[in-house]
């Protein structure tokens, strides 16, 4: 595996359980799983776990990205049989039991008896989809977006001034 190519596919490992996501279903799957000792592996393309309601408070300089999006692996650290990995699950392979995903440019096979895909929903335009372009609320939802969303109001009109824990962790998050 150490040796693998870019791209290339190389079996790693199997597992009891497989989650994708890092949203509120996959976290709370996680956590009872955690709590029984049931040992998997959670599969996120991001390192956090967005409390999303909270979102139009970033955007709108309350509170800055941090405060809503802790990190996965700190929440679940406290479960030995918790294994949290950063990547893409690109395909799932029902007739074997196994999920793809890359990461770092690579891609892994995980095999497992049971899979939890909690990979969230998109955002639906009713046939217009030009839309997504135009506002604010084309998945996925992300801290950045808020910032970016943020910004753009910020730079037409300054309702309020932001905290400048936000105004720094913003700019980081756009840079
Ligand atoms: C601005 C806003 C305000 C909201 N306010 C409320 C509210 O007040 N009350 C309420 O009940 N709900 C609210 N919601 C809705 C609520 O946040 C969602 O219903 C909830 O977050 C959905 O959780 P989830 O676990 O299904 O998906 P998500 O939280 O969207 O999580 C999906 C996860 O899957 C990961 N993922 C996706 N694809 C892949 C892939 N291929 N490989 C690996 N990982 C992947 C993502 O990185 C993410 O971690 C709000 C949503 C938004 C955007």
């Amino acid at each position: 595996m150490g040796g693998a190519d870019k791209g290339e596919t190389t079996v790693v490992d199997r597992t009891e359980v497989v989650i994708v996501g890092s949203g509120f279903g996959a976290l709370a799957v996680a956590k009872k799983l955690g709590k029984a000792g049931t040992p998997f592996v959670l599969i996120s393309e991001t390192t956090e776990h967005l409390f999303q309601p909270l979102l139009y408070q970033v955007a709108t300089g309350v509170i800055s990205p941090g405060e809503i999006a802790p990190s996965v692996r700190a929440i679940l650290a406290k479960y030995p049989n918790a294994d949290v990995r950063l990547g893409r699950v690109v395909d799932v392979n029902p007739d074997d039991n196994t999920v793809v995903y890359e990461a770092a440019g690579k891609r892994h096979t995980l095999g497992y008896e049971h899979l939890v895909a909690a990979t969230g929903a998109r955002q639906a335009y009713f046939g217009r989809d030009e839309f997504a372009d135009l506002t604010f609320a084309s998945r996925p939802w992300t801290t950045r977006s808020a910032c970016v969303a943020r910004s753009s109001a910020a730079s037409r009109k300054r309702t309020s001034p932001p905290t400048p824990n936000c105004v720094r962790t913003c700019s980081a998050s756009l840079s």
